[in-house]
């Protein structure tokens, strides 16, 4: 099947196939195959598919009101959702505003962050700081952020300034024999540099993701890591952003990843399993101090689009976040993250193209290199990523690999993101097909 006129698909030269039908972790196309769903579709199917409760939450709203916009009405789903968010985040994350996606989480935070100054009469702070080898999105502003440059060489010049510092990923850049602590140590004297440099008085926020998604495969931040962040940001007066549009939501077996970092960030982007899956959904988590300082100013956020505060939206992210608490998904997600990463230790510890196994609950991700040994990756253009995908796909399963070159640094990676209730059965049998693609 091929609809030359169609743009649904971005790549132009193919189409994939069809999925007529997904149900729990097994998704078939219209050819017959059944594929194993080991990577939440990109980390946001976190229930699976067709989950009853999510579905019959979504039906019960859109029987009362699909729709209401936000400069007539809120609805009570959304108003509940927006207190749910809050009454679960740590510290004082108590306010939500509720959009339609990840990338849309990311704009929202970059605009409440950058009017968190304005409202100061700080007009001169212009500049964020991100990470090189980082994704937060592909709206303009959210594409100049990211630390893609194969994402962005389309687009140069890109609509905000960004400097950029280097990740923590240990994995690739510690030093051999160099101590852990040292390593962080030098990434914060980086960052603290960079504030520096530019001027703080010009900086508006450091942004990244908790724990790295896409570009770089599931890699945790090291020790202490966000902890210096948070204390650079306190002391040079800047907002710390934490994208947890893949991360976030109980992903890596706490609600927000960063929970395990013992911080709490001024701003925190939601997307993907938000929602789940069963509708397009994100929110800015922003803490009291901020909404204050629009309270005190102009009073309004200067921000909104058609769909924010979707209310079936609002009723399956809110039924998400019920079924995680009643059936326990958060615990599910450590055991059974530990119990998969034990899994895939066994079988490709030994493997002579893994060269590492990471990543933090159900966010875990296998590192590809030339040869066990060492830590060489292969030739970009060789695509490796690209071939284990579809190898994995004829293998029935799908798991998110990614790699080539990224913002200067060669590796390929395969993400693996399955939903919270795969059984250890399911696991099994995600580990077996994954032996045979790679
Ligand atoms: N931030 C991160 C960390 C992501 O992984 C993504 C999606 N891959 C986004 C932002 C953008 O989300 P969306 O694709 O829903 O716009």
């Amino acid at each position: 099947m091929h609809h030359p006129t169609h743009l649904i698909h971005r790549d132009l030269r193919r189409t994939p196939p069809v999925a007529v039908c997904a149900f729990g972790l097994q998704v078939r196309d219209s050819a017959g195959n059944t594929y194993l769903d080991a990577s939440g579709g990109a980390a946001v199917s976190s229930l699976g598919h067709g989950h009853p409760d999510v579905l019959a939450a979504m039906q019960a709203q859109l029987k009362v009101a699909a729709y209401a916009h936000t400069s007539f009405f809120t609805t009570e789903v959304a108003e509940e959702l927006g207190d749910r968010l809050a009454q679960d985040a740590p510290g004082d994350l108590n306010h939500a505003y509720l959009v339609s996606g990840g990338s849309e989480a990311v704009e929202a935070a970059l605009k409440l962050a950058r009017q968190y100054f304005v409202e100061n009469g700080e007009t001169q702070r212009r500049v964020f700081i991100a990470r090189r080898q980082s994704y937060h999105g592909n709206t303009l502003g959210a594409l100049a952020l990211g630390g893609n440059e194969y994402r962005r060489r389309h687009f140069e010049p890109l609509l905000m300034d960004v400097a950029r510092v280097s990740p923590c990923f240990e994995y690739r850049e510690r030093r051999a024999g160099q101590d852990v602590h040292e390593y962080t140590a030098n990434l914060l004297q980086e960052l603290e540099t960079k504030i520096i440099d530019l001027g703080p008085q010009h900086v508006i926020g450091f942004c990244a993701e908790t724990v790295v998604g896409a570009t770089s495969g599931a890699v945790p931040p090291t020790p202490g890591y966000f902890k210096g962040v948070r204390a650079l940001c306190d002391k040079y007066g800047i907002l710390m952003i934490a994208d947890e549009v893949m991360c976030g939501m109980g992903r890596t077996g706490t609600l927000y990843a960063f929970e395990q970092d013992g911080v709490v960030p001024d701003l925190v982007a939601l997307g993907k399993g938000l929602g789940a899956g069963y509708q397009p959904i994100g929110a800015v988590i922003a803490r009291d101090h901020v909404v204050q300082r629009l309270r005190a100013g102009s009073g309004v956020f200067q921000h909104g689009h058609t769909y924010v505060g979707h209310p079936v939206a609002a009723a399956a992210a809110l039924a998400v976040q019920k079924v995680i608490r009643r059936d326990c998904l958060l615990g599910a997600v450590t055991v059974r993250g530990a119990a998969f990463r034990r899994m895939l230790r066994e079988a490709f510890a030994m493997h002579p193209h893994v060269g590492d196994i990471r990543g933090r609950g159900m966010l875990l991700a296998l590192e590809l290199v030339q040869e066990r040994d060492g830590k060489r990756p292969f030739d970009p253009d060789l695509q490796v990523h690209a071939a284990v995908k579809e190898a994995c796909l004829e293998c029935g399963l799908m798991v998110y690999p990614m790699g080539g070159t990224i913002d200067g640094r060669r590796g390929d990676h395969v993400l693996l993101a399955p939903p919270f209730i795969a059984t250890e059965a399911d696991l099994q049998q995600i580990v077996a097909r994954l032996a045979d693609g790679l």
